[in-house]
């Protein structure tokens, strides 16, 4: 019988919660909609039973790996802050209600730190001492993982990739700072992006694109106008590889990692931002043509924080 865990990863639209063995595999996952509006204590309703539908189906995991979005206090499995997102979710006691309800020993940890985790052992990160990953969407989400551990900074801080600031002055960002990465390339900056465009009555695929979706601009409109040639969507994605490269240069600077793994859905657009992004990384760097740091696409997609959950709740437990 292998070694298998019950991996939870919770997103601000889905629960997903998966079987997992100790190679990574995914042998069970069921979903079900967080419907965070609802509340902490529904949410958690739905957590455990979308977590009791996998049991149902598989042999008996011998722990709990999760994925949180916030600041997840590791040691206690306690989150300390999620944003509005996940509305009432700061403060509760994951690792206490998970062991309680499901009778099995939990592992909790930050989502980002979790997908990273999955790539650093299975997937884009492999064999690499001092890794970083960012993952690209609504938020821009950051992880450090330093000799195969993940790094978290004094108070579990640390990995807040998309909180630096590439602009002093630039737009303010939902954490109340201004000029964040994520101020300039999260979701709803891209999208403003291109409804300029429109303001400026520029003609582009973009908005061919968007009459199909009730008018609605999604970074994978953008990225389907780039493939079609358009120029203000190639635009966007050359200036968002630049945005993470002037940024990437920093973590740079100060870490040194041998390799940057980029995931989340837009980083499928790879091929319109990465020359702009090593242009920019290797211009601001310090040595930065000598320096041979990677940058490549996450492998695992959207499993990796299932993988990762479920593969560090076996390594923590001693399997
Ligand atoms: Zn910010």
């Amino acid at each position: 019988m292998s070694k298998t865990a019950l991996a939870i990863d919770l997103g601000g639209t889905n629960v997903r919660a998966a079987l997992v063995d100790s190679q990574g595999h995914i042998l069970v996952k069921k979903t079900l909609p967080t419907q965070a509006g609802d509340g902490a204590q529904q949410i958690l309703r739905r957590i455990i039973e979308v977590s009791q539908s996998v049991l149902a189906e598989a042999e008996t995991p011998l722990v709990i790996g999760m994925g949180s979005p916030g600041c997840v206090d590791s040691d206690r499995g306690i989150v300390l802050f999620a944003t509005d997102n996940l509305p009432g979710w700061r403060g509760t006691d994951l690792k206490g209600v998970l062991e309680k309800e499901l009778s099995l020993r939990a592992y909790i940890d930050n989502d980002v730190n979790m997908m990273a985790y999955g790539e650093s052992r299975i997937g884009a990160g492999t064999g690499v001492s001092a890794l970083v990953c960012l993952t690209l969407g609504t938020g821009v989400g950051g992880a450090v993982i330093l000799n195969g551990k993940i790094y978290r900074g004094q108070q579990y801080y640390a990995g807040e990739l998309g909180h630096i600031s590439i602009n002093r002055e630039g737009p303010f960002c939902n954490c109340g700072g201004r000029g964040c990465l994520e101020a300039y390339i999260g979701t709803a900056a891209l999208i403003k992006q291109a409804e300029d465009f429109r303001k400026d009555k520029i003609d582009s695929g973009i908005f061919h694109y968007a009459e199909k979706n009730e008018g609605k601009i999604t970074p994978e409109i953008i990225f389907k106008a780039a493939q079609d040639k358009d120029p203000s969507a190639q635009a966007i994605l050359k200036e968002m590889g630049h945005c993470l490269g002037f940024t990437l240069a920093m973590v740079v600077n100060v870490l040194s990692p041998e390799r940057i793994v980029i995931g989340g859905g837009i980083s499928r657009a790879w091929d319109y931002f990465y020359p702009s992004l090593m242009e920019s990384l290797r211009r601001q760097s310090l040595f930065g043509p000598e320096r041979n740091v990677e940058v490549v696409m996450a492998e695992l997609g959207p499993d990796a924080g299932l993988a990762g959950s479920g593969l560090y709740a076996l390594e923590q437990a001693g399997y």
